[in-house]
């Protein structure tokens, strides 16, 4: 079993694969003004879809889900019919640095936990063209709180995250790829319990699953470890939502 298959298979059945909540999707949301019909927007990296249905049921516009992994937009097309939303929700597999749109198809970009994939400067720089004038932008990035932090959480995200930074220069960095900063909110401790608690529940059954293997056990001791340093750093860092226009 590859590392890919294991991430699959120890995610594929959680409402999100990031921090993230139904709360926080909707304040970033309350920050974009006039979405009516018309208005496209495009969920990039959707995973599941946690916020792609939160965004069908709280708006009237029309929303394209992409993600590069089947198994997670099975799900999310379920939950879609589920809902009774398939007709507002399009789902495709799709790369996010390959995006395969016509330029200037979109009113709103979203992204929560996930433009990290490709880094948050490329990504804003690739989306942008695909963006009409005036539309918005939000997406959620792993930031540092503070102007400096202990040794050890820092050293773990640089190596894990080396584009990690400040709330401040990830403004600077938005500015510089040509979009105006409307605002920006700080993901609140239940965003990362929801995220992290049905893996750490999951652990043992997951290794269980794969009868004890070493590969399966370094797997899950790394979801862990991260946790872990969640809970004693987290007043150093946390995912931040930002929300742009261009
Ligand atoms: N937005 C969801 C999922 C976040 S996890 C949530 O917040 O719950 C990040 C997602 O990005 C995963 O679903 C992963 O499959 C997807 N992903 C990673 N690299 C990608 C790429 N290069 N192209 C498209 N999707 C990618």
């Amino acid at each position: 079993m590859d590392y890919l298959d294991l991430i699959i298979e120890y995610h594929k059945d959680n409402e999100r694969q990031g921090p993230g909540s139904e709360e926080a999707t909707l304040k970033a949301l309350s920050y974009i003004p006039n979405i009516n019909e018309k208005t496209m927007l495009l969920d990039i990296g959707c995973g599941t879809g946690g916020q792609t249905l939160t965004l069908a049921k709280n708006t009237v516009g029309h929303i394209t889900a992409i993600d590069m992994l089947p198994q997670f937009l099975e799900t999310l097309a379920l939950q879609a019919e589920k809902n009774n939303l398939q007709d507002r929700i399009t789902i495709k597999e799709m790369l996010m640095d390959q995006l395969t749109f016509e330029k200037q198809s979109f009113d709103v970009i979203w992204s929560e936990g996930a433009i990290y994939n490709i880094g948050f400067e490329n990504g804003l720089s690739l989306w942008k063209k695909y963006l009409k004038d005036n539309g918005y932008i939000a997406v959620s990035e792993i930031s540092w709180l503070t102007a400096t932090r202990p040794a050890e959480v820092e050293a773990f995200w640089l190596d894990a995250y080396p584009e990690i930074d400040t709330i401040e220069n990830k403004l600077a960095i938005i500015k510089k790829c040509g979009y105006t900063p409307v605002n920006y909110f700080i993901l609140d401790e239940k965003c990362w319990t929801d995220y992290y608690q049905p893996l750490l529940d999951n652990a043992e059954s997951f290794i269980k699953k794969y009868g004890y293997s070493d590969e399966v056990k370094q797997f899950i001791e790394e979801h862990r470890l991260e946790a872990d340093l969640y809970f004693r750093f987290k007043d150093y860092y946390s995912y931040v939502f930002y929300i742009a226009r261009k």
